[in-house]
Protein backbone atom coordinates (compact mmCIF):
# COMPACT_ATOMS: atom_id res chain seq x y z
CA UNK A 1 0.00 0.00 0.00
CA UNK A 2 1.03 3.59 -1.28
CA UNK A 3 1.12 6.16 1.93
CA UNK A 4 0.32 10.35 1.57
CA UNK A 5 2.74 10.16 5.17
CA UNK A 6 5.21 7.60 6.24
CA UNK A 7 6.34 8.65 9.54
CA UNK A 8 9.98 6.88 10.36
CA UNK A 9 10.15 6.95 14.62
CA UNK A 10 6.80 6.97 16.46
CA UNK A 11 8.03 8.63 19.07
CA UNK A 12 6.83 11.58 20.73
CA UNK A 13 7.41 14.07 17.69
CA UNK A 14 6.51 11.45 15.36
CA UNK A 15 3.31 10.23 16.69
CA UNK A 16 2.45 14.15 17.01
CA UNK A 17 2.82 14.64 13.41
CA UNK A 18 1.62 11.59 12.69
CA UNK A 19 -1.99 12.78 14.35
CA UNK A 20 -1.78 16.43 12.89
CA UNK A 21 -1.13 14.46 9.30
CA UNK A 22 -4.21 12.05 9.65
CA UNK A 23 -6.51 14.54 11.23
CA UNK A 24 -5.86 16.50 7.50
CA UNK A 25 -7.16 13.59 6.22
CA UNK A 26 -3.81 12.16 4.72
CA UNK A 27 -3.59 8.17 5.17
CA UNK A 28 -0.57 8.01 7.49
CA UNK A 29 1.74 4.94 8.61
CA UNK A 30 4.12 4.78 11.56
CA UNK A 31 6.97 3.01 11.24
CA UNK A 32 8.99 2.15 15.12
CA UNK A 33 11.41 -0.15 15.37
CA UNK A 34 10.35 -0.93 18.60
CA UNK A 35 7.28 -2.57 20.14
CA UNK A 36 5.81 -0.14 21.46
CA UNK A 37 5.39 3.61 20.19
CA UNK A 38 5.96 6.36 21.94
CA UNK A 39 8.72 4.45 24.34
CA UNK A 40 10.92 7.06 25.57
CA UNK A 41 8.11 8.82 26.57
CA UNK A 42 7.74 5.99 29.38
CA UNK A 43 10.63 7.22 30.83
CA UNK A 44 10.91 11.16 30.94
CA UNK A 45 10.36 13.46 34.23
CA UNK A 46 10.91 9.89 36.48
CA UNK A 47 8.16 8.26 34.88
CA UNK A 48 5.76 11.56 34.94
CA UNK A 49 6.42 13.18 31.91
CA UNK A 50 7.52 16.64 32.52
CA UNK A 51 5.07 17.90 29.12
CA UNK A 52 6.08 21.66 29.44
CA UNK A 53 6.88 24.19 31.24
CA UNK A 54 4.81 27.74 31.85
CA UNK A 55 8.07 29.92 31.54
CA UNK A 56 8.56 29.52 27.40
CA UNK A 57 11.44 31.93 27.14
CA UNK A 58 13.67 30.94 24.03
CA UNK A 59 16.65 31.22 26.13
CA UNK A 60 15.49 27.38 27.28
CA UNK A 61 16.56 26.11 24.06
CA UNK A 62 20.07 25.60 22.55
CA UNK A 63 20.75 25.74 18.42
CA UNK A 64 24.16 27.03 16.30
CA UNK A 65 20.41 29.17 14.13
CA UNK A 66 18.89 30.83 16.96
CA UNK A 67 17.11 32.84 14.32
CA UNK A 68 15.43 29.73 12.76
CA UNK A 69 14.97 28.00 16.55
CA UNK A 70 12.89 31.35 17.32
CA UNK A 71 10.74 31.59 14.29
CA UNK A 72 9.81 27.86 14.41
CA UNK A 73 8.69 28.21 18.34
CA UNK A 74 6.44 30.96 17.27
CA UNK A 75 4.43 28.76 14.91
CA UNK A 76 2.87 27.30 18.09
CA UNK A 77 2.09 28.75 21.26
CA UNK A 78 2.14 27.16 25.14
CA UNK A 79 -1.63 27.41 24.70
CA UNK A 80 -1.44 25.69 21.30
CA UNK A 81 0.54 22.78 22.95
CA UNK A 82 -1.89 22.70 26.00
CA UNK A 83 -5.19 22.70 23.71
CA UNK A 84 -3.62 19.67 21.74
CA UNK A 85 -2.93 17.61 25.08
CA UNK A 86 -7.04 18.59 26.32
CA UNK A 87 -8.10 17.38 22.99
CA UNK A 88 -6.47 14.14 23.58
CA UNK A 89 -7.83 13.87 26.91
CA UNK A 90 -4.86 15.11 29.07
CA UNK A 91 -5.71 17.66 31.88
CA UNK A 92 -2.23 19.29 32.60
CA UNK A 93 -1.17 20.41 36.20
CA UNK A 94 2.05 23.14 36.80
CA UNK A 95 4.77 22.58 39.46
CA UNK A 96 6.31 25.52 39.87
CA UNK A 97 5.83 25.82 36.24
CA UNK A 98 6.58 22.36 35.19
CA UNK A 99 3.75 20.57 33.49
CA UNK A 100 2.72 16.91 34.10
CA UNK A 101 -0.45 14.94 33.28
CA UNK A 102 -2.71 15.54 36.13
CA UNK A 103 -2.49 11.65 36.24
CA UNK A 104 1.09 11.96 37.16
CA UNK A 105 1.91 8.96 34.63
CA UNK A 106 4.50 8.96 31.53
CA UNK A 107 2.01 5.81 30.51
CA UNK A 108 -1.07 8.00 30.07
CA UNK A 109 0.66 10.44 27.38
CA UNK A 110 2.47 7.79 25.21
CA UNK A 111 -1.23 5.75 25.81
CA UNK A 112 -3.18 9.32 24.51
CA UNK A 113 -0.76 10.05 21.75
CA UNK A 114 -1.32 6.40 20.33
CA UNK A 115 -4.97 5.84 20.77
CA UNK A 116 -6.03 9.24 19.11
CA UNK A 117 -3.20 7.99 16.21
CA UNK A 118 -5.37 4.60 15.63
CA UNK A 119 -8.55 6.36 16.59
CA UNK A 120 -7.75 8.52 13.26
CA UNK A 121 -6.45 5.47 11.43
CA UNK A 122 -2.96 5.57 11.72
CA UNK A 123 -1.58 2.47 10.27
CA UNK A 124 1.67 1.03 12.85
CA UNK A 125 4.26 -0.71 11.52
CA UNK A 126 6.00 -1.63 15.08
CA UNK A 127 9.61 -3.75 15.80
CA UNK A 128 10.59 -2.90 12.54
CA UNK A 129 13.23 -0.72 12.01
CA UNK A 130 14.12 1.26 8.75
CA UNK A 131 17.22 0.80 7.16
CA UNK A 132 17.14 2.72 4.13
CA UNK A 133 14.59 5.23 2.03
CA UNK A 134 15.34 5.33 -1.85
CA UNK A 135 13.44 8.35 -3.72
CA UNK A 136 12.26 7.50 -6.92
CA UNK A 137 8.84 9.13 -8.02
CA UNK A 138 7.86 7.86 -4.35
CA UNK A 139 9.71 7.40 -1.88
CA UNK A 140 11.03 3.73 -1.32
CA UNK A 141 10.80 2.78 2.86
CA UNK A 142 13.17 -0.20 3.70
CA UNK A 143 12.99 -1.53 6.65
CA UNK A 144 14.65 -5.19 8.05
CA UNK A 145 11.37 -6.99 7.56
CA UNK A 146 9.30 -5.15 4.47
CA UNK A 147 9.10 -2.44 2.04
CA UNK A 148 6.75 0.47 2.13
CA UNK A 149 5.64 3.57 -0.12
CA UNK A 150 4.74 7.03 0.86
CA UNK A 151 4.63 10.27 -0.79
CA UNK A 152 6.14 11.90 1.33
CA UNK A 153 8.22 11.11 4.86
CA UNK A 154 8.61 12.24 8.05
CA UNK A 155 11.63 11.59 9.49
CA UNK A 156 11.51 11.45 13.62
CA UNK A 157 13.94 8.77 14.98
CA UNK A 158 15.41 10.85 17.74
CA UNK A 159 18.46 10.76 19.28
CA UNK A 160 20.61 7.35 21.07
CA UNK A 161 19.30 9.70 24.24
CA UNK A 162 19.06 7.43 27.27
CA UNK A 163 19.23 3.81 25.77
CA UNK A 164 22.29 1.92 25.01
CA UNK A 165 25.87 2.95 23.45
CA UNK A 166 24.92 0.68 20.66
CA UNK A 167 21.72 2.58 19.81
CA UNK A 168 21.99 3.83 16.36
CA UNK A 169 18.38 5.89 16.03
CA UNK A 170 18.31 6.95 12.40
CA UNK A 171 21.52 7.43 11.45
CA UNK A 172 21.26 4.97 8.39
CA UNK A 173 18.08 6.66 7.28
CA UNK A 174 19.46 10.06 7.44
CA UNK A 175 23.00 8.41 5.70
CA UNK A 176 20.74 6.82 3.03
CA UNK A 177 19.57 10.10 1.82
CA UNK A 178 22.46 11.89 2.12
CA UNK A 179 20.75 14.34 4.72
CA UNK A 180 23.93 16.53 6.48
CA UNK A 181 24.08 16.09 10.44
CA UNK A 182 26.22 18.18 12.26
CA UNK A 183 28.06 15.47 15.07
CA UNK A 184 25.58 14.25 17.96
CA UNK A 185 27.06 14.91 21.12
CA UNK A 186 25.57 14.39 24.89
CA UNK A 187 23.65 17.01 26.67
CA UNK A 188 21.75 16.95 30.04
CA UNK A 189 24.06 14.55 31.50
CA UNK A 190 26.73 14.53 34.55
CA UNK A 191 29.99 16.66 34.33
CA UNK A 192 33.01 14.11 34.57
CA UNK A 193 35.68 15.07 36.77
CA UNK A 194 38.45 12.97 37.21
CA UNK A 195 39.41 15.08 40.80
CA UNK A 196 40.73 13.19 43.70
CA UNK A 197 37.75 13.99 45.98
CA UNK A 198 35.01 11.84 43.59
CA UNK A 199 35.78 9.04 45.48
CA UNK A 200 35.17 10.18 48.63
CA UNK A 201 32.27 12.36 48.29
CA UNK A 202 29.78 9.45 46.00
CA UNK A 203 26.60 9.30 47.38
CA UNK A 204 26.12 13.05 48.58
CA UNK A 205 23.42 14.88 47.23
CA UNK A 206 23.50 18.54 48.34
CA UNK A 207 21.86 21.76 47.38
CA UNK A 208 24.59 24.24 45.62
CA UNK A 209 25.68 26.91 43.13
CA UNK A 210 27.66 25.48 40.04
CA UNK A 211 29.46 28.03 37.76
CA UNK A 212 31.69 26.26 34.79
CA UNK A 213 34.60 28.71 33.78
CA UNK A 214 35.69 28.30 30.05
CA UNK A 215 39.29 29.39 30.23
CA UNK A 216 38.79 31.02 32.79
CA UNK A 217 35.77 33.09 31.89
CA UNK A 218 32.60 31.83 33.08
CA UNK A 219 29.89 30.42 30.60
CA UNK A 220 27.10 29.18 32.79
CA UNK A 221 25.92 29.75 36.28
CA UNK A 222 23.20 27.11 37.77
CA UNK A 223 21.78 26.57 41.26
CA UNK A 224 20.14 23.27 42.67
CA UNK A 225 20.32 20.11 44.08
CA UNK A 226 23.53 18.03 42.96
CA UNK A 227 24.34 14.20 43.47
CA UNK A 228 27.78 13.63 43.68
CA UNK A 229 28.92 10.52 42.15
CA UNK A 230 32.43 9.12 41.64
CA UNK A 231 32.55 10.15 38.01
CA UNK A 232 32.00 13.96 38.68
CA UNK A 233 28.82 16.12 39.25
CA UNK A 234 24.94 15.52 38.80
CA UNK A 235 21.88 16.63 39.48
CA UNK A 236 19.82 19.27 37.25
CA UNK A 237 21.88 22.06 38.17
CA UNK A 238 24.90 19.89 36.07
CA UNK A 239 22.62 18.58 33.51
CA UNK A 240 21.86 21.95 32.39
CA UNK A 241 25.41 23.10 32.12
CA UNK A 242 26.34 19.80 30.41
CA UNK A 243 25.32 21.32 26.70
CA UNK A 244 28.54 24.07 27.60
CA UNK A 245 30.90 21.15 28.68
CA UNK A 246 30.17 18.98 25.74
CA UNK A 247 30.31 21.67 23.08
CA UNK A 248 34.19 22.50 24.56
CA UNK A 249 35.38 19.09 25.39
CA UNK A 250 38.35 18.80 23.27
CA UNK A 251 39.00 22.08 21.88
CA UNK A 252 41.98 22.58 23.85
CA UNK A 253 39.84 25.21 26.11
CA UNK A 254 40.37 24.41 30.06
CA UNK A 255 37.36 23.52 31.80
CA UNK A 256 36.72 24.09 35.51
CA UNK A 257 33.87 24.00 37.76
CA UNK A 258 33.03 26.40 40.91
CA UNK A 259 31.09 24.86 43.76
CA UNK A 260 29.18 26.79 45.93
CA UNK A 261 28.18 23.95 48.59
CA UNK A 262 27.15 26.19 51.32
CA UNK A 263 24.91 28.72 49.06
CA UNK A 264 22.54 29.73 51.87
CA UNK A 265 25.36 31.46 53.96
CA UNK A 266 27.32 34.71 52.92
CA UNK A 267 31.09 34.36 53.40
CA UNK A 268 30.78 36.60 56.72
CA UNK A 269 28.26 34.57 57.90
CA UNK A 270 30.30 31.03 57.69
CA UNK A 271 33.46 32.26 58.95
CA UNK A 272 31.53 33.76 61.79
CA UNK A 273 30.01 29.90 62.38
CA UNK A 274 33.09 27.93 61.99
CA UNK A 275 35.07 30.77 64.27
CA UNK A 276 31.84 30.19 66.75
CA UNK A 277 32.48 25.98 66.41
CA UNK A 278 36.04 26.82 66.43
CA UNK A 279 35.75 28.77 70.49
CA UNK A 280 32.89 26.65 71.49
CA UNK A 281 34.08 22.85 70.76
CA UNK A 282 36.36 20.66 70.41
CA UNK A 283 35.09 19.90 67.02
CA UNK A 284 37.23 19.10 63.47
CA UNK A 285 35.48 18.69 60.49
CA UNK A 286 32.16 17.14 62.74
CA UNK A 287 32.40 21.29 63.16
CA UNK A 288 30.59 21.30 59.23
CA UNK A 289 28.40 18.48 59.68
CA UNK A 290 25.56 21.52 60.77
CA UNK A 291 26.07 23.00 57.45
CA UNK A 292 26.93 20.38 55.02
CA UNK A 293 26.15 16.32 54.65
CA UNK A 294 28.65 15.29 56.93
CA UNK A 295 30.19 12.95 54.14
CA UNK A 296 30.51 16.21 51.94
CA UNK A 297 32.36 18.04 54.79
CA UNK A 298 35.02 15.12 55.38
CA UNK A 299 35.53 14.83 51.63
CA UNK A 300 36.36 18.98 51.55
CA UNK A 301 38.07 19.40 54.99
CA UNK A 302 40.37 16.68 53.78
CA UNK A 303 41.00 18.31 50.40
CA UNK A 304 41.55 21.33 52.85
CA UNK A 305 44.08 20.08 55.02
CA UNK A 306 46.15 18.67 52.28
CA UNK A 307 46.34 21.96 49.65
CA UNK A 308 47.39 24.05 53.15
CA UNK A 309 51.32 24.20 52.77
CA UNK A 310 51.34 24.98 56.89
CA UNK A 311 49.87 21.69 57.52
CA UNK A 312 51.87 19.38 55.29
CA UNK A 313 51.63 16.45 56.67
CA UNK A 314 49.22 16.53 59.12
CA UNK A 315 46.14 14.29 58.64
CA UNK A 316 42.59 15.77 58.81
CA UNK A 317 41.04 13.76 61.03
CA UNK A 318 43.31 15.01 63.66
CA UNK A 319 42.91 19.02 62.85
CA UNK A 320 40.69 20.83 65.05
CA UNK A 321 38.96 24.33 63.79
CA UNK A 322 39.98 25.32 66.97
CA UNK A 323 43.61 24.82 65.55
CA UNK A 324 43.10 26.89 63.03
CA UNK A 325 44.71 30.21 62.26
CA UNK A 326 42.35 33.62 61.10
CA UNK A 327 44.20 33.14 57.97
CA UNK A 328 43.60 29.36 57.80
CA UNK A 329 39.48 29.84 58.36
CA UNK A 330 39.28 32.30 55.41
CA UNK A 331 41.09 29.55 53.03
CA UNK A 332 38.63 26.89 54.45
CA UNK A 333 35.80 29.53 53.75
CA UNK A 334 37.16 30.07 50.56
CA UNK A 335 37.17 25.91 49.93
CA UNK A 336 33.57 25.82 50.98
CA UNK A 337 32.14 28.14 48.93
CA UNK A 338 34.42 28.17 45.71
CA UNK A 339 35.61 24.38 45.40
CA UNK A 340 36.81 23.88 41.91
CA UNK A 341 37.35 21.12 39.83
CA UNK A 342 39.24 20.21 36.44
CA UNK A 343 36.31 19.18 34.16
CA UNK A 344 37.13 15.45 32.04
CA UNK A 345 33.76 15.69 29.98
CA UNK A 346 30.44 14.74 30.54
CA UNK A 347 28.26 11.50 30.67
CA UNK A 348 27.69 9.37 27.41
CA UNK A 349 24.98 9.04 25.66
CA UNK A 350 23.31 6.48 27.71
CA UNK A 351 23.74 8.79 30.52
CA UNK A 352 22.10 11.34 28.70
CA UNK A 353 18.38 12.84 28.86
CA UNK A 354 18.73 14.26 25.11
CA UNK A 355 21.25 14.90 22.51
CA UNK A 356 22.81 17.95 20.88
CA UNK A 357 23.74 18.03 17.39
CA UNK A 358 21.43 16.96 14.70
CA UNK A 359 20.14 18.02 11.54
CA UNK A 360 20.64 22.38 11.23
CA UNK A 361 18.18 24.16 11.22
CA UNK A 362 19.90 26.21 8.33
CA UNK A 363 18.62 23.55 6.23
CA UNK A 364 14.72 23.49 7.08
CA UNK A 365 11.98 25.25 5.52
CA UNK A 366 10.94 27.06 9.67
CA UNK A 367 7.24 27.39 8.07
CA UNK A 368 6.69 23.32 7.49
CA UNK A 369 9.64 21.70 8.75
CA UNK A 370 10.63 20.09 5.64
CA UNK A 371 13.99 20.04 3.82
CA UNK A 372 14.67 23.08 2.26
CA UNK A 373 16.78 20.92 -0.54
CA UNK A 374 14.56 17.71 -0.86
CA UNK A 375 10.62 18.29 -1.15
CA UNK A 376 8.72 15.93 0.92
CA UNK A 377 11.11 15.06 3.43
CA UNK A 378 9.87 16.46 7.16
CA UNK A 379 12.02 16.45 9.90
CA UNK A 380 11.03 16.40 13.56
CA UNK A 381 12.13 16.37 17.26
CA UNK A 382 15.42 15.94 18.64
CA UNK A 383 17.02 14.59 15.16
CA UNK A 384 17.13 18.20 14.24
CA UNK A 385 20.30 20.18 15.73
CA UNK A 386 18.00 22.02 19.01
CA UNK A 387 18.71 20.95 22.35
CA UNK A 388 16.50 21.95 25.22
CA UNK A 389 17.05 22.79 29.27
CA UNK A 390 15.57 20.11 31.42
CA UNK A 391 12.24 21.43 32.49
CA UNK A 392 10.05 19.97 29.60
CA UNK A 393 11.84 21.81 26.23
CA UNK A 394 13.14 18.99 24.93
CA UNK A 395 9.18 17.57 24.62
CA UNK A 396 8.17 20.70 23.98
CA UNK A 397 10.31 20.74 20.78
CA UNK A 398 9.11 17.57 19.59
CA UNK A 399 5.50 18.51 20.07
CA UNK A 400 5.57 21.83 18.45
CA UNK A 401 8.00 20.26 15.40
CA UNK A 402 5.63 17.70 15.23
CA UNK A 403 2.43 19.50 15.19
CA UNK A 404 4.25 21.88 11.83
CA UNK A 405 4.72 19.17 10.17
CA UNK A 406 2.19 16.84 10.28
CA UNK A 407 0.00 20.20 9.62
CA UNK A 408 1.75 20.90 6.43
CA UNK A 409 2.77 17.54 4.56
CA UNK A 410 0.79 17.11 2.02
CA UNK A 411 0.92 16.02 -1.44
CA UNK A 412 4.37 16.37 -3.30
CA UNK A 413 3.01 18.50 -5.61
CA UNK A 414 1.45 20.84 -3.66
CA UNK A 415 3.20 24.14 -4.36
CA UNK A 416 2.76 25.58 -1.00
CA UNK A 417 5.39 22.97 0.45
CA UNK A 418 8.19 24.23 -1.34
CA UNK A 419 10.55 26.77 0.33
C1 LIG B 1 15.46 9.35 30.82
C2 LIG B 1 14.90 10.49 30.02
C3 LIG B 1 14.03 11.39 30.62
C4 LIG B 1 13.53 12.47 29.91
N1 LIG B 1 12.63 13.31 30.51
C5 LIG B 1 12.13 14.36 29.81
C6 LIG B 1 11.12 15.20 30.38
O1 LIG B 1 10.59 14.93 31.48
N2 LIG B 1 10.72 16.29 29.66
C7 LIG B 1 11.24 16.58 28.43
O2 LIG B 1 10.86 17.60 27.84
N3 LIG B 1 12.14 15.76 27.83
C8 LIG B 1 12.57 14.66 28.47
N4 LIG B 1 13.46 13.80 27.86
C9 LIG B 1 13.83 14.07 26.44
C10 LIG B 1 12.68 13.64 25.50
O3 LIG B 1 12.22 12.35 25.88
C11 LIG B 1 13.15 13.60 24.04
O4 LIG B 1 13.77 14.82 23.71
C12 LIG B 1 11.96 13.35 23.11
O5 LIG B 1 11.38 12.10 23.39
C13 LIG B 1 12.41 13.40 21.65
O6 LIG B 1 11.31 13.10 20.85
P1 LIG B 1 11.57 12.52 19.38
O7 LIG B 1 10.25 12.28 18.78
O8 LIG B 1 12.52 13.36 18.64
O9 LIG B 1 12.34 11.13 19.62
P2 LIG B 1 11.91 9.85 20.46
O10 LIG B 1 10.82 10.15 21.40
O11 LIG B 1 13.18 9.30 20.99
O12 LIG B 1 11.34 8.87 19.35
C14 LIG B 1 12.13 8.35 18.31
C15 LIG B 1 11.55 7.03 17.90
O13 LIG B 1 12.16 6.62 16.68
C16 LIG B 1 12.36 5.23 16.73
N5 LIG B 1 13.42 4.93 15.77
C17 LIG B 1 14.69 5.39 15.77
N6 LIG B 1 15.36 4.95 14.70
C18 LIG B 1 14.48 4.19 14.00
C19 LIG B 1 14.59 3.45 12.80
N7 LIG B 1 15.71 3.42 12.09
N8 LIG B 1 13.50 2.76 12.38
C20 LIG B 1 12.34 2.78 13.08
N9 LIG B 1 12.19 3.47 14.23
C21 LIG B 1 13.25 4.18 14.67
C22 LIG B 1 12.69 4.95 18.18
O14 LIG B 1 12.43 3.63 18.52
C23 LIG B 1 11.81 5.94 18.91
O15 LIG B 1 10.57 5.37 19.30
C24 LIG B 1 13.94 12.69 28.55
C25 LIG B 1 14.81 11.78 27.94
C26 LIG B 1 15.28 10.68 28.65
C27 LIG B 1 16.22 9.71 27.97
Amino acid sequence: MKYDVCVIGGGASGLTSAIKAAERGLSVCVIDKRDVPGKKILSTGNGRCNISNVDQDVRHYHSEDQAALKEILSKVSFDEVIEFFEELGIKCRSREGYLYPLSNQAQSVEKALWLKAKELGVRFELGEEVISVKERDIFNIRTDKSNYQAENIIIATGTAAGYSDKEKAGESVLNSLNIHVKEFKPALTYIASDARICKYWAGVRAAGKLELLIDGERAGREYGELMLTENGISGIAAFQLSHLVSKNTNTGKKLTLKMDFVPDLSREDLKSFIKRMAKETKRGCEGLYGILYNKLADSLFIEFVKNEPSMAGRIAHRVRLTDLSEEQIDKLVYLLKHFTVKVSGTGDASSSQVLMGGVPLSDIDRRTMMLKKHIGIYLTGEVLDVNGDCGGYNLTWAWITGMIAGGSVGGRNDKNNRA
